[in-house]
């Protein structure tokens, strides 16, 4: 498979995980089956949830943000990040003009751009939060090298602007590195004890989070994992939804779609990490076709 079909499938794919997970996000898992039964394609939000202002097909903050790292990458030729928290803080400026903008925006990036627009540098700007917001966004940084410890550094930089807790920067750091080694089709136990011994020198409990999905997974694990905004549950979640469909794309991304709580973000990041390994042709055609803003997220992808 060529390398340009792996970059492809990392947007495209995280852009449809978010679409297909955007119209259940806050909802329990209960709550979709009672609503939506089994969600398989692109649909609207229940009347009265965030999310009902989009249409089907659309995609959330998720892939917006994963959208301006991708352009801030092209636009300084490598990953520059003054030149990323300067486009987050003009993006963030224009949703709080026009609210109506705003596709659901976390609070910890809300906040770090409020701060930004005060007048704080980046290095002053980002919250110490637990939340996934620079783990969701992350996966051009794992297109952007093969050598693990670049990439280790480049994904800590690019969450400093917004999130800077230790689980925060942890969470961006596995995506990205997912992502990169996805690339290279390294096989699934050594990527996954690659990304435990690195990211446990960042956080050892999501570290632990993480090997345990190939040492003793949970019997109930969405019950015991939680699916939460919190970057504790997102990214194991994603992470368990990815090695359990690692051949099957649709099967991965309807699962974290059906799951509940934070849907958007968690098929976000399995769809960068499956779409990287697989390959944009894994991705159904009526999601492709389907998918909001499509042909610009190809000529970014080709772009990198
Ligand atoms: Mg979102």
């Amino acid at each position: 498979m060529n390398v340009s079909s792996k970059y492809r499938g990392c947007l495209i794919g995280a852009a449809v995980g978010d679409a297909l997970g955007m119209q259940t996000e806050g909802l329990r898992n209960d709550e979709i089956n009672s609503i939506f039964g089994v969600v398989r394609d692109y649909g609207r939000a229940p009347i009265s949830y965030p999310n009902r202002k989009l249409k089907k097909g659309q995609y959330t903050d998720d892939t917006e943000q994963m959208i301006l790292l991708t352009e801030s990458i092209i636009e300084a030729n490598g990953f520059d990040v003054e030149v990323f928290a300067t486009n987050i803080k003009k993006w963030g400026k224009k949703l709080i003009e026009n609210p109506s903008l705003n596709r659901t925006v976390g609070p910890t990036s809300m906040q770090a751009i409020k701060n930004m627009l005060s007048g704080a540098y980046w290095q002053d700007s980002g919250i110490n939060s637990d939340s996934c917001g620079s783990a969701m966004r992350v996966a051009p940084i794992g297109l952007l090298s093969s050598d693990i410890d670049q990439v280790v550094e480049l994904a800590t930089l690019s969450s400093r602007p917004t999130h800077t807790s230790t689980g925060g920067i942890a969470g961006a750091v596995a995506i990205a590195l997912s992502v990169s080694m996805n690339v290279r089709n390294v096989p699934l136990l050594e990527l996954i004890y690659n990304i435990v011994s690195k990211v446990k020198k960042i956080d050892q409990t999501l570290a632990g989070s993480i090997r345990k999905l190939v040492t003793s997974p949970a019997e109930d694990f969405f019950g015991e994992n939680g699916v939460s905004s919190s970057v504790y549950e997102t990214v194991p979640a994603s992470f368990f939804i990815f090695i359990n469909h690692i051949d099957s794309f649709e099967d991965a991304i309807i699962t974290a779609a059906n799951i509940g709580g934070d849907t958007d973000s968690v098929a976000c990041m399995t769809g960068a990490m499956l779409g990287a390994r697989l390959g944009v042709d894994a991705i159904p055609n009526r999601w492709v076709l389907g998918l909001e803003n499509r042909e610009y997220i190809e000529r970014l992808a080709l772009g990198l």
